[in-house]
């Protein structure tokens, strides 16, 4: 059992509805076991300039269904240098912090193993909207986005339905296309296009030609951000032109960007936010830090951060001699297990998404 006298709270990276979910959470479980809260703003940058604000719960009333993150966030270079870790290290020291929950992804993870090893116990929480942590099934703020980036596309339905229009819409989701993949089955889209999928365009658009023929009116087609032309240059737009040109449907394109990272959370954020910050202070009052809290198979659970990031390569194929070294064979063999669940699951959400896109 640790002794803490005080843990301090930061959000860093992207912002994801459900932040602020566990920031409440966080702060209400500390005190209530008897731990001081302080919050960090801005991230790491925070830490390092020594922003700090004493939570109580007063601080974090009304802030459970608030969209954003009230501690602010930002991206630190200077975190990743050794003299703006020592930085972050005293600040942590000279205000008797002795402990973290960061919140965000895994640039954010990286940062909470460097505190850890620094002597200062952290814990990582998954705040992303794009489901993108490989170790977990669910990243806070993925629900939320999905619902927004569903409600842009109905409305867009709408005008195309009018119009007899197709509306090609770029949705959020760099390296992972599971935004695209869900808000495509849930708005009917007629084909989509995810980084980890090759994307028939010929195909696809002969597709749209034959709706067309066969009397559809208005047509979705979902491209994740993360598709790229082999200039660098978004696909989306690409795609869009080529349809309009090779179909002669009227079609329009448009962005979702960053308007699906805000709103105000779901109930499914809000609770898995509220369950993983919880868990996570029961955890490093017990002792265990270094780890970031995952859902597997619909239990919260933790896994070393280590564990998650080298998993993680190893799903992106992106593994480097040496990375598996100092995992024992049964962990490399877990790695390989879960690695293969998220390729079934995409395959799978893939299939659904194309066998009903008519
Ligand atoms: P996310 O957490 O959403 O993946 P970033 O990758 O931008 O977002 O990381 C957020 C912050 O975490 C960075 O600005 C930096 O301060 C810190 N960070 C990222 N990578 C590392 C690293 N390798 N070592 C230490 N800190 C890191």
């Amino acid at each position: 059992m640790a002794v803490f006298r005080k843990i301090g709270i930061l959000t860093s990276g992207g912002d994801a509805p459900g932040m602020n979910a566990c920031v409440k959470a966080v702060v209400n479980k500390a005190l209530s076991m008897g731990i001081e809260v302080v919050g960090i703003i801005g991230g790491y940058a925070g830490l390092i300039k020594g922003e700090l604000m004493p939570l109580t719960h007063n601080s974090v009333n009304n802030i459970v269904g608030m969209g954003g993150t009230f501690l602010y966030s930002s991206r630190c270079p200077e975190f990743m240098t050794e003299e703006g870790m020592q930085t972050a290290v005293e600040t942590c020291k000279k205000n008797q912090i002795d402990a973290l929950v960061c919140i965000g992804g895994d640039g954010t993870f990286r940062g909470a193993t460097d505190m850890t090893f620094h002597g200062i116990p952290s814990i990582g929480l998954p705040g992303t909207i794009d489901n993108d942590v490989t170790a977990t099934d669910y990243t806070i703020g993925l629900d939320t986005s999905i619902n927004t980036t569903v409600q842009i596309i109905d409305n867009l339905r709408d005008t195309c339905e009018s119009h007899a229009r197709l509306n090609v819409v770029e949705v959020m989701g760099r390296g992972c296309g599971q935004i695209a993949l869900y808000a495509a089955i849930a708005s009917g889209a007629v084909a989509v296009a995810i980084p980890e999928v090759p994307f028939d365009e010929a195909a696809a658009i002969e597709k749209i030609r034959k709706l067309r023929n066969n009397g559809k009116r208005s047509m979705i087609v979902v491209v994740s951000e993360g598709v790229f032309n082999p200039d660098g240059t978004p696909y989306s737009e690409t795609l869009a032109k080529k349809i309009a040109k090779e179909t002669g449907v009227e079609t329009k394109f448009m962005r979702t960007a960053h308007v699906v990272r805000g709103g105000k959370p779901t109930m499914r954020d809000r609770t898995t936010a509220t369950q993983m910050a919880v868990k996570a202070v029961e955890l490093l009052v017990e002792g265990k830090s270094n780890v970031v809290m995952c859902e597997l198979d619909g239990e919260i659970v933790a896994l070393d951060i280590a564990f998650a990031l080298i998993l993680d390569r190893m799903y992106k194929n992106k593994l480097k001699p040496g990375d598996l070294d100092k995992f024992t064979p049964e962990q490399i063999e877990e790695m390989k297990t879960l690695s293969a669940k998220r390729t079934a699951e995409l395959q799978r959400l893939y299939k659904v998404a194309t066998d009903v896109s008519f």
